[in-house]
């Protein structure tokens, strides 16, 4: 029995290219664990990541095809219209190679797993939650290694007589550490996107946020778990030594635990960590709650050096309506503590949601502004237009439906398109939408002009560096020539970036008077654009 663990081709489109929500960052290490499980288990496994060796889905059908293998597990993301494109390729796999068993697995199949296996038959299976252990029994089933039919293989849907059915779930795994440490890309593929080594030291979260379909992944009641801070410093002992590359990145979504117990075994953490002997710097990512100054302080002694800080929004009404458990006293004492640590803190925000209001966005920017986050015209982009995203699997995706406020849309329906249920906050958010995209075609994406305090960016993709990006149509030259180039730049930067702060609030304000509607949204977007292309051409 030979298994192949597939991660295909991240295909994206300009529309979501700048959207980051179509899997927790944890996904990243999905395949590397279920493919250490399988090891361990005696199949002999092998791992194609077509996605970060760069193939396109030609290239990845080609080297499938001159592959051998009898079970092909895929990890399936959620790739909005381009989905069929992996979907496509996949079925000329199985007409080409009938034998296999195809199985599906991650966060979108696990909540797609009926419509997947209803308009796709050639798939023989998808995993719900956690791959590790039923690709295992999968596997050892298929092999004849276990006793029993793979079609019973609990944690697993398959197509019954009558149409998908589920088998009975299997329990998230309780104890982390006694998983094998995940399978890595080799260090020269690593090597071509500069990448972290990714760790992930926990699974799950405390939170129960609308928005966020992690622990629906895990399945109904699981709880935060944590693995041992030793397991934990054994693996990153390990890694180095295997790839020489100090940097790492905890790719929990929740890096704390819950209570005192969660605090203690941070310190505890830091204290191991502090003991490593090569020059280790890591991210991790938390929610505003848990940032306390003492915890926090140890692990920058320790090494690290980035923070993904869960803020969400700056109105509490917003953070209510989300059920994230924070406030926004917290927000603001969690950014001034990381900024007092001179920690690079980047944000997760949603300025609109269902039930944006004006004053919300008033509010948001206020407190954007108070807290210094607007640095760059890049991150003042992405934290300005950042609209919910309402996937299948997420408390707001049923409380939307059964409220009519949601309607399913694309492959598979598993985004849910919304109006804003105030129409003026609707205007304001499409706007913005245009706009602000139009600015980030003109950075890049990049972060040139930083304001005060240690960087701040949001959570949207980096463009390339290099990229001149003045958009289509725009030139900068309007200008001194004699000014030179970079500094040319930079003024646009800033200008842009001042800008972007400048038009929100007249918007709102327009809206407040009832002259920015639905109605009118095209001419604020041409005045939004004109204003943009003088600052482009004057600075
Ligand atoms: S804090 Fe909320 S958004 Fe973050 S992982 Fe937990 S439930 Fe998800």
């Amino acid at each position: 029995m030979r298994v192949l663990l597939l991660n295909p081709p991240l295909l994206t489109d300009p529309y979501t290219d700048d959207l980051v929500v179509n899997a927790p960052l944890s996904a990243c290490v999905l395949t590397g664990y279920a493919g250490a499980c399988l090891k361990q288990a005696g199949l002999d496994v092998a791992v194609m990541d077509a996605d970060l060796a760069g193939l396109d889905v030609e290239a990845t059908r080609e080297q499938l095809l001159a592959e051998d293998f009898d079970l092909l597990g895929v990890h399936l993301k959620f790739l909005w219209g381009r989905t069929a494109e992996i979907m496509t390729m996949l079925q000329e796999i199985k007409r080409e190679k009938p034998r296999i068993h195809l199985n599906l697995y991650g966060h979108y199949p696990t909540f797609a797993w009926e419509p997947l296996l209803r308009q796709f038959p050639f798939v023989d299976s998808v995993v719900l939650g956690e791959p590790e252990l039923t690709l295992t029994d999968l596997a050892r089933r298929l092999a004849g290694l276990d006793e029993g039919f793979w079609q019973d293989t609990a944690g697993l849907a398959v197509n019954g007589e009558g149409g998908p059915v589920q088998n009975s779930p299997r329990c998230a795994i309780a104890d982390l550490d006694a998983l094998p440490f995940p399978l890595r890309p080799s260090p020269e593929l690593a090597a071509r996107r500069n990448m972290h080594n990714y760790i992930l030291g926990s699974r799950g979260c405390f939170g129960r946020c609308t928005f966020c379909y992690l622990n629906s992944f895990y399945g109904p009641g699981t709880v935060w778990r944590g693995r041992s801070p030793e397991n934990i410093v054994v693996e990153i002992d390990e890694v180095y030594k295997t790839t020489g590359n100090p940097s790492f990145y905890f790719a929990d979504a929740n890096f704390f635990g819950p209570g005192e117990r969660g605090r203690q075994r941070a310190l505890e953490l830091a204290r191991l960590l502090k003991q490593r002997d090569f020059p280790l710097v890591f991210g991790l990512e938390c929610r505003s709650s848990d940032v306390d100054e003492e915890v926090f302080a140890g692990l920058v002694e320790a090494g690290l050096r980035d923070v993904f800080l869960g803020v969400e929004s700056g109105a509490q009404s917003a953070l209510d309506r989300f059920q994230k458990g924070t406030t926004v006293a917290q927000n603001e004492r969690a950014i001034t503590i990381l900024r007092r640590l001179g920690l690079n803190i980047s944000l997760g925000f949603i300025n609109f949601d269902p039930g944006t209001t004006l004053e919300e966005i008033r509010e948001n920017l206020d407190f954007l502004q108070r807290m210094e986050l607007l640095d760059c015209p890049s991150t003042t982009a992405h934290l300005f237009f950042h609209r919910q995203v309402v996937l299948r699997g997420t408390p707001a995706y049923n409380q939307l439906l059964a409220r009519g406020q949601l309607r399913p849309v694309g492959f598979t329906a598993h985004e849910g398109e919304y109006t804003i249920v105030d129409p003026r906050a609707e205007a304001v958010a499409r706007v913005m939408g245009r706009v602000c995209r139009l600015v980030l075609e003109i950075t890049g994406g990049e972060d040139l002009y930083t304001a005060r305090g240690p960087k701040v960016s949001c959570c949207g993709r980096v463009g390339d560096e290099g990229r001149s990006g003045l958009g289509e149509g725009l030139t900068a030259g309007g200008g001194n020539r004699s000014i030179p180039a970079h500094v040319q730049r930079q003024e646009i930067f800033r200008r842009l970036n001042l800008f972007l702060q400048d038009f929100l609030s007249r918007l709102l304000d327009a809206a407040g008077r009832g002259e920015l509607n639905l109605g009118t949204v095209a001419g604020f977007v041409a005045a939004g654009h004109k204003e943009i292309g003088e600052i482009v051409r004057n600075s």
